[in-house]
């Protein structure tokens, strides 16, 4: 049977991850599945250690201001995910909820999520679906068309009682490991007898059509005082990278810095994104002054590494040639 014989491969095969110690903790899962969303597990692991120790609990993350949150995470990109996480650390007073209805309510917890704190950390019977398990059940079962919605209900008739979340996290494993987008290795795949889609796994999922990128333009002033502090400002809270540092762009206006002579050209960066691409021309040049807004701050380079940056961010500052980010 299908979830048999995935539970026990499951059982001899699994990675060896951080947040896979037994006992589960709920706080470690909700952290672990949050970075793990659209995030590559190497990539996850030295940010997942890093938060840990230094919010290594559901209050403790709570209590932190969100900029200390932010810097963690500045690296591991979307970062209204790392908004979320605080959002909802605090709204939960204490506890998460135990259940995927009620995780719903909090904030950044969509159905994915919920699911997986709820069965993996609390063994709720909630099937789950991400796209390692759309994956497999599209070809598993030769799922036409966008097949997401469908393998809910899939996914929701295989679930074995009382194991829910050994299953779910089997079929994210087995997706991540073996039935890979490309070459999946169907010989040495558990339910392979099960799959009727073994014969062309290429054919499945068939593709979304994905909507055109908007391209944003943007023009970023690097302005150094003598000392090499760089002036960097906080993106607002209805923009793109909202809440982070960042080199002043676009509409720039500097109530009391005052810039001094020529700006040069650095050239241009550009960042692509789920939902649009990004392209910053950084002119750079000195500066001075006492910045009269609190989104404005000199921020010397070694100090960088302290502060909520996006990746764009850094790969701008290094443009301008400013050593630290
Ligand atoms: S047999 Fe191949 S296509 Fe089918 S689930 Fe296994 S790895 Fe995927």
């Amino acid at each position: 049977m299908f979830s048999t014989k995935l539970l026990r491969w499951f059982g001899q095969a699994k990675r060896d991850l951080p947040w896979r110690k037994e006992p589960r903790v709920p706080y470690r899962v909700w952290v672990s599945e949050v970075m793990l969303q659209q995030t590559r597990v190497d990539v996850v692991i030295p940010y997942y250690r890093r938060f840990l120790r230094r919010f290594p609990s559901l209050k403790s993350l709570a209590a932190a201001p969100l900029d200390d949150v932010l810097a963690l995470w500045s690296g591991l990109g979307y970062y209204t995910r790392a908004r979320n996480l605080w959002k909802a650390a605090r709204a939960c007073q204490g506890a998460l909820p135990r259940t995927a209805a009620a995780l719903r309510e909090l904030p950044g917890f969509g159905p994915y999520t919920a699911a997986a704190v709820a069965s993996l950390a609390f063994g709720e019977d909630v099937p789950l679906v991400d796209g390692n398990v759309a994956r497999v059940l599209a070809r598993v079962f030769r799922l036409e068309g966008d097949a997401r919605e469908e393998s809910w209900t899939v996914a929701a008739t295989l679930l074995p009682k009382g194991r829910a979340g050994a299953f779910n996290e089997a079929l994210m494993e087995l997706g991540a490991t073996v039935c890979t987008p490309r070459a999946p290795r169907c010989g040495e795949c558990p339910v392979s007898r099960e799959c009727q889609g073994r014969s062309a796994p290429e054919r499945y999922p068939q593709p979304r059509k994905r909507p055109e990128r908007p391209l944003l333009e943007w023009t970023a002033l690097a302005l150094q005082r003598r000392d090499g502090a760089v002036l960097l400002s906080r993106r607002p809270e209805d923009a793109l990278f909202a809440g982070l540092w960042d080199l002043p762009a676009t509409e720039i206006k500097l109530p009391g810095v005052r810039q001094h002579g020529e700006l040069a050209d650095c050239g241009v960066v550009e960042q692509t994104l789920t939902h649009r691409e990004v392209r910053v021309s950084i002119q750079r040049g000195r500066g001075s002054g006492t910045p009269r807004s609190k989104t404005l701050r000199w921020v010397l380079p070694l100090h960088l590494g302290a502060l909520g940056l996006s990746s764009l961010a850094r790969k701008s500052l290094r443009r301008a040639g400013i050593a630290g980010a």
